[in-house]
């Protein structure tokens, strides 16, 4: 059990952290017969170009823990720092604020807007975060549906594309304003293996080429071993950290 009040643990100070973790704990159910913890206090920092692997078994609290990091949950105690600011003295709208600017999050089953087309869906944080499409998102949307070979599927629906196509729409709408954070819940957990592979590539790329960092669930063990670093939770606790060889 961690002491709340206990300074982080250091990792790797020559690294600027985008992330850290202190004590983190979350209980479902609070205050009803039903109450359960699912995250023990999580400790962890990721510098900021990391590219981290999560795994563990089914109901470990790994889909928690990404959606508290997100800050689509709020943790019941522990200290959440995210890109130097702590998260516990933000109202819901600088939380808002802060997701929009540091965070792109890929779920597991892509959340699409169906009415919307590729295009679309992927200017949406832009205009979440501005009120409108910039100039520089639209040229950014275009640029990353191109890389992800959908320059011809811009001006489709989601209905009319394949899933590997729909998660790639999703990644790209993910990684639209550049955030510094990553966080992706078993984004190629529905694919076929080439599509499962394209994907990953994408996260991979983008990691290298503007350094931000990724912490990705995923239960491929082909996947976790090209990530700098594997975190491994079993029942709401990280019981295993390990750093890979670059892939
Ligand atoms: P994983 O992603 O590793 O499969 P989850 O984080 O989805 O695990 O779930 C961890 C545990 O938390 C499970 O026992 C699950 O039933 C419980 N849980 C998740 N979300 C909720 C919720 N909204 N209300 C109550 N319990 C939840
Ligand atoms: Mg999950």
């Amino acid at each position: 059990m961690s002491d709340p009040l206990a300074p982080p643990p250091a990792r790797s100070p020559e690294q600027g952290d985008v992330l850290v973790l202190h004590g983190i704990r979350k209980s479902y159910n609070v205050g009803t017969p039903v109450e359960n913890e699912v995250l023990h206090g999580i400790d962890l920092r990721l510098g900021a170009h990391e590219f981290v692997a999560l795994t563990g078994p089914s109901g470990s609290g790994k889909s928690t823990l990404l959606n508290v990091i997100g800050l689509l949950e709020r943790p019941s105690a522990g200290r959440l720092v995210i890109d130097g600011h702590d998260t516990a003295a933000l109202d819901e709208a600088a939380l808002t604020g802060l997701r929009g600017r540091t965070i792109g999050f890929v779920f597991q089953y892509h959340h699409l807007l169906p009415a919307f087309t590729a295009l679309e869906n992927v200017l949406l944080p832009s205009i979440i975060a501005h009120g409108v499409a910039t100039p520089q998102a639209e040229a950014r949307a275009r640029a990353l549906l191109q890389r992800v070979g959908l320059a011809q599927a811009m001006g489709k629906r989601p209905g009319e594309l394949s899933g590997g196509m729909q998660q790639r729409v999703a990644i790209a709408r993910a990684l639209v304003l550049q955030p510094r954070l990553i966080l992706a819940d078993e984004p190629t957990g529905n694919l076929d293996t080439a599509s499962a592979d394209a994907v990953f590539a994408l996260l991979r790329d983008f990691n290298r080429e503007h350094g931000s960092a990724c912490l990705i669930v995923t239960h491929d063990p082909r996947l976790a071993a090209r990530c700098d670093r594997v975190l491994e939770l079993v029942d709401g606790r990280l019981v295993a950290d390990t750093p890979r060889r670059a892939a």
